[in-house]
């Protein structure tokens, strides 16, 4: 882990609404980002069925403007935080995949995981939209069959934030891997 976790604490529990059996707990969870910032998790499990999310509420709000880039090579890659907020646009380059800015709440706390999966569903109900001799259904397999090696963390890719108004955060598993190149808000 790269963030320094602390204060886990349990702070309320109740019934699973899923399983109606087991007991869902919350635990609260403040990280301390590497460049100083802090950021709350709320993480909701049950101990009974498989019932989990998490939720995340920076602390900290005014942060640079920037780039920010984390290479991904590996399965461990996979489990680095992303938030990305409302105005941070979020791209894998390799796969030329993009979600512009804007309220896309699924792409809002994720982990790198997260964010091909939620990008293998879009891909693949685009396909599905597709005739089988459509012209693009060549590029969109490959898309499909390197987004399910990237699953299993056996295909390099960068994956970049850009956010103009700061905000989005990368929590890399490795430090090495991630850069962030402040930008000067843009004059227009
Ligand atoms: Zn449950």
């Amino acid at each position: 882990m790269s963030e320094t976790k602390r204060n886990s604490e349990l702070i309320y529990s109740f019934k699973c609404p899923s399983c109606d059996k087991g007991e869902i707990s919350i635990i609260k969870t403040i990280y301390d980002l590497p460049d100083g910032d802090k950021m709350l998790i709320l993480k909701f499990e049950c101990n009974k069925c498989y019932f989990k999310k998490n939720d995340v509420i920076p602390l900290t709000t005014n942060r640079e403007p920037g780039i920010m880039t984390l290479n991904i090579s590996n399965e461990e890659d996979l489990k680095s935080k992303i938030y990305r907020s409302p105005v941070g646009k979020l791209e894998i380059p390799e796969l030329e995949l993009i979600v512009e800015p804007g309220p896309r709440a699924d792409f809002y706390y994720t982990n790198v995981e997260g964010v091909i999966l939620r990008f293998e569903s879009a891909v693949l109900i685009y396909r599905k939209s597709l005739d089988d001799n459509h012209p693009e259904i060549k590029e969109i397999d490959e898309i499909l069959k390197n987004l399910k090696k990237a699953i299993e963390g056996r295909f390099k890719f960068t994956l970049k934030i850009t956010d103009t108004e700061g905000g989005s955060y990368i929590i890399p598993q490795d430090k090495t891997k991630y850069t962030f190149k402040k930008i000067k808000k843009c004059e227009e």
